[in-house]
């Protein structure tokens, strides 16, 4: 079989946060993927890089008093920590900031543009009256035209799903000042995906069979449906933080152009810096341009539409090879549920690594669990206890403490050749070997794993059936001693190499014990001649790890810091809209309910000013991680500032432009971090058991800022 030549990545993460787990489930699917085609002796080109430009980018740096290149520099100097932690194999990892980036976003554009694919167009488009700037749809809020659901983004309604402009709003604000946009009409940029040749060619790229079922089925939805495929925007005004299209000043390239070319940006820059050497002496415009290599993109379902229409239409028109294959996997979810910080159920990869926990538990646990379908992952704790140790240690590092025992006692270590033992014949490696690998090339890892662990079920049981512990009684039987544990042995060793993919740092520890050198796929055949000394390869789960993996949400732990006050008064806060519920007083209630009398009277209600607020702005404090800053329109003359608990259940981003209760009459407490001069009023158990979330109070659609809440 000729080597083949591949070009793998992941979907690069945007910088302007800390990796989630999401992404390592997307890294360990794409990395054990690669690792297959490795130990296959394929020549493998495996990159990533930051997605650094954009809107969302631009903000938070600005928020923070940073440049945007020093908050990006910032995330990607975390990046490797997590990567390397999880035993995540790229070859490269880059910027979309970046020189390459750049001249292949401007080369891409200008060939498009040659191709009559780019038009110009004016529209109008919601403007920022306060802030001075063009509103991204994701600032914009307002009805869905649609369903009529409140609250909804400007691209695309959460409840019924219809996709929009911001314009089509209705009461629309801006999220970052709470004013409402006008309308301004700017030139911007269009690739015509609409024009015949664009969709000729997406119609027999993606519907050709290549795709997922299910992906095929979304992008003939979009190419067929009443409305057919729409021109895109690609261009913003500034300011932004971006790429500038060529001879238009004042206009850059909207983050979803410069993103995915951001795939050969990395690829360039690892070929030019001498990454790429190794494996070939093609230059990165030769290779690309080669029709013998493969490219494959692992994304998540949320950005299908991106990498199935306008990637592949982007790069074919621009005269490029077009992907082989998008890889598109479903969400992570826990126990069932979408994963919520304010629950108390996110999973840090960074606090997984900090409690001691093995990263190849999760990514034997993910792997198991993964199939080539768009199905969502659910992380089950007891699940993940129950199957890493009965598989990984129940199973297949017990086949080697075990046989290993005998052989180092009794025979130095050495095994019996048992190429024609009938044990060993009977084990047929060659037919496991063969399905497990259409398995994992296929990316159905669960079933992968499946056998390989029916395998190593054939393995024990085949030293139970000759047991070996009255073999070892009997000096005259001291032969067959030998050939049971070394066929054992040598069914260990191909598992080994079948887990490799998953389990790449035991599988070093075990090709030591083995003492064997890197085992290639096809070494599952071959027999081990001698054994060390057996050490310990995995110890199991302690089931009290996992309470310690899911993050205590806000207010539920006591604060250490000057958050104390702000915290405790959420949950006060919190416990007073419990007490109004008759049905909390049949449950363990927490201090706050306890303490407060049976009854009020409406005079004792009268005296709290409780008012809407306008969250104007929202931010981080400095030194404290459970405050956020708010900036409260309550209609009075200048806002308020507020600290609150809330940091662990809410974002900046996703509180700003809100409408919320406050209370206004509370007396001013002065903080480590400046005079609060309020409360806003959220929803809480008392009895953590019973759940840990804190859940912001919202008005109704229509409340102003400074209204009474009686
Ligand atoms: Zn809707």
């Amino acid at each position: 079989m000729a080597a083949r030549r591949l070009f793998v990545t992941t979907a690069l993460p945007y910088a302007n946060g800390s990796f989630h787990i999401g992404h390592f489930m997307e890294y360990i699917q794409a990395d054990i993927w690669v690792r297959f085609q490795r130990m296959q002796g394929h020549e493998v080109h495996f990159v990533c890089a930051d997605d650094a430009h954009g809107a969302p980018i631009m903000l938070k740096a600005q928020a923070e008093g940073l440049t945007p290149e020093a908050l990006v520099a910032r995330i990607a100097a975390e990046r490797p920590r997590y990567l390397q932690g999880f035993h995540i194999s790229f070859d490269h990892w880059h910027s979309t900031h970046s020189p390459e980036n750049t001249e292949l976003s401007q080369s891409i554009y200008r060939a498009l543009k040659a191709a009559g694919l780019i038009d110009t167009r004016t529209i109008e488009q919601f403007y920022d009256p306060v802030k001075g700037m063009f509103l991204p749809d994701r600032y914009i809020k307002g009805g869905c035209p649609k369903c009529g659901a409140a609250d909804q983004y400007g691209d695309a309604c959460e409840v019924c799903g219809a996709v929009y402009s911001p314009t089509d709003l209705t009461d629309p604000r801006s999220t970052l000042s709470g004013a409402t946009p006008v309308l301004r009409s700017s030139e911007h940029f269009f690739f015509r995906l609409s024009d015949p040749r664009c969709v000729d060619f997406l119609r027999e790229w993606s519907l050709g069979g290549r795709l997922q079922s299910e992906v095929a089925n979304k992008a003939r939805e979009w190419l067929e449906g009443d409305q057919g495929l729409g021109d895109w925007d690609i261009s913003r005004d500034e300011p932004y933080f971006g790429i500038p299209i060529p001879d238009a000043p004042g206009k850059y390239f909207y983050v979803w152009l410069d993103a995915p070319i951001g795939y050969l940006a990395s690829l360039k820059h690892h070929f030019d810096t001498g990454g790429a050497a190794r494996q070939t002496a093609q230059r990165f415009e030769e290779f690309i341009a080669d029709p013998g290599v493969e490219q494959f993109h692992f994304i998540g379902k949320d950005i299908i539409y991106f990498h199935t229409l306008f990637w592949p239409a982007m790069l074919r028109f621009s005269g490029r090879k077009v992907p082989d294959n998008i890889f598109v996997h479903g969400f992570i979810t826990v126990s069932g549920d979408k994963m919520s910080k304010s629950r108390g159920t996110g999973i840090s990869p960074l606090r997984y690594l900090d409690i001691g926990m093995n990263p190849e538990w999760l990514r034997y646990y993910i792997a198991a669990k993964l199939n080539s379908h768009v199905e969502d992952l659910d992380f089950n704790p007891d699940d993940f206890v129950a199957r890493v140790n009965a598989d990984l240690v129940g199973k297949y590092v017990n086949i080697a403490s075990r046989a290993s025992n005998f052989l180092t006692r009794l025979f130095e270590g050495q095994l019996a050749d048992v190429a024609q033992h009938p044990a060993w014949t009977a084990l047929d490696v060659g037919a496991a070997s063969a399905d497990i690998a259409q398995c994992y090339e296929g990316r159905d890892f669960g079933r992968a794993l499946r056998i390989a662990m029916e395998f190593a079920d054939r393995v024990n049981q085949t030293f139970d059936t000759a047991k070996p512990w009255d073999l070892a009684k009997d000096p005259a039987r001291r032969e067959e001693l030998q050939a049971i544990c070394s066929v054992c042995l040598a069914g260990f060793h191909a598992l080994t190499v079948w887990l490799k993919p998953v389990l790449p740092a035991l599988a070093l520890k075990a090709e030591a014990f083995l003492q064997t050198g890197p085992l290639g796929w096809a070494d599952c055949l071959r027999l081990p001649r001698q054994v060390s000394r057996y050490e310990h390869l995995m110890t199991r789960v302690d089931p009290k790890l996992l309470d310690s993996l899911f993050e205590p949400p806000a207010g539920s732990a006591p604060a250490p810091d000057a958050a104390v006050p702000a915290a405790k008064a959420v949950a006060k806060a919190a416990g007073a809209v419990k007490a109004a519920n008759p049905k909390a007083a049949d449950h363990k209630a927490g201090d706050a309910a306890a303490s407060a009398p049976a009854t009020i009277s409406i005079d004792d209600f009268a005296r709290l000013d409780l008012r809407i607020a306008l969250i104007v702005n929202a931010e981080t404090v400095a030194g404290s991680e459970k405050l956020l800053r708010l900036t409260l329109d309550c209609g009075e003359e200048t806002p308020r500032t507020v600290f609150s608990g809330i940091r662990s259940a809410y974002s900046p981003e996703q509180l700003i432009g809100r409408h919320t209760v406050m209370i206004a009459n509370l007396a001013p407490r002065k903080m480590k971090f400046g005079l609060s001069e309020g409360m806003v009023l959220a929803a809480g158990w008392d009895d953590p058991a019973r759940g840990t979330g804190i859940f912001l109070l919202d008005p109704d659609q229509g409340a102003q800022p400074g209204m009474k809440v009686r």
